[in-house]
């Protein structure tokens, strides 16, 4: 119930027939359904960002830390509606924009493990108002391990934006305290986010099928 007041909601069996966009040939045997049309994405991100910039009323520089890969295409359309609200609004705000890696994820199955690439120089995070963006979160393990290192370096704040969440039994509990979307189980693809390194140029996010998962299998 939490979850459903603070995003959108794409119900369980919910996805456009792939016949109704334009899909690159290169995907376009390997989809089983449209489940948010790139559109959508961007609206709903748009809207994120002023939620985030309302909630910092007092903070004069926010630090977003982009979770990569998968979180590039998110966190480069949320900051642009970031920096757009602010120039428009005036609020005298600055936006540093850092990078790290979390590696959580092998094929299509969580391994548990957490790979932290990048968090060993992150010192100067101490006393900062962070905010992490990421693409998807499924059991919530991969969040929960990376808040926990990231509050080793005593930032001021630390708050999570994430463009999905999905809906699993799986799930350790872990809501961000800003979502685009809550999605049914199922493997996503697209807006940045890869099955293998493919998938990230696809514009809208869509659920690979079992030709997908196989042709594109390492
Ligand atoms: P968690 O630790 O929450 O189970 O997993 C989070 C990470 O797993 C995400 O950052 C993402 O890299 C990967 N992941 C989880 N679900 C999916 C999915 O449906 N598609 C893709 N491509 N990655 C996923």
């Amino acid at each position: 119930d939490e979850i459903r007041k603070k995003c959108l909601v794409i119900p369980d069996g919910s996805g456009y027939d792939t016949s109704l966009f334009t899909i690159p040939v290169k995907y376009a045997d390997f989809l089983k359904s449209i489940l948010i049309p790139n559109g959508l994405v961007k609206d709903r991100t748009h809207k994120l960002a002023v939620d985030i910039l309302s909630s910092v009323p007092n903070t004069k520089s926010l630090v977003v830390l982009c979770v990569l890969k998968g979180g590039y295409k998110f966190c480069s359309e949320l900051v642009d509606a970031m920096e757009r609200y602010i120039c428009s609004c005036e609020i005298n705000m600055s936006i540093k924009v850092e990078f790290i890696r979390l590696k959580s994820y092998h094929n299509v199955s969580s391994t548990g493990e957490v790979e932290v690439i990048g968090l060993s120089n992150l010192s100067h995070l101490t006393g900062k108002d962070i905010l992490i963006v990421e693409d998807i979160i499924d059991t919530g393990k991969t969040m929960t391990k990376a808040l926990e290192l990231i509050k080793q370096y005593n930032p001021n704040s630390v708050q999570c934006a994430s463009l999905l969440l999905k809906r699993t039994d799986k799930s350790c509990g872990y809501v961000p305290e800003f979502l685009g979307f809550t999605v049914p189980e199922g493997f996503v693809v697209g807006f940045g986010i890869d099955y293998n390194e493919f998938f990230r140029d696809f514009p809208h996010i869509g659920v690979i099928n079992e030709e997908g998962i196989k042709q594109f299998a390492v």
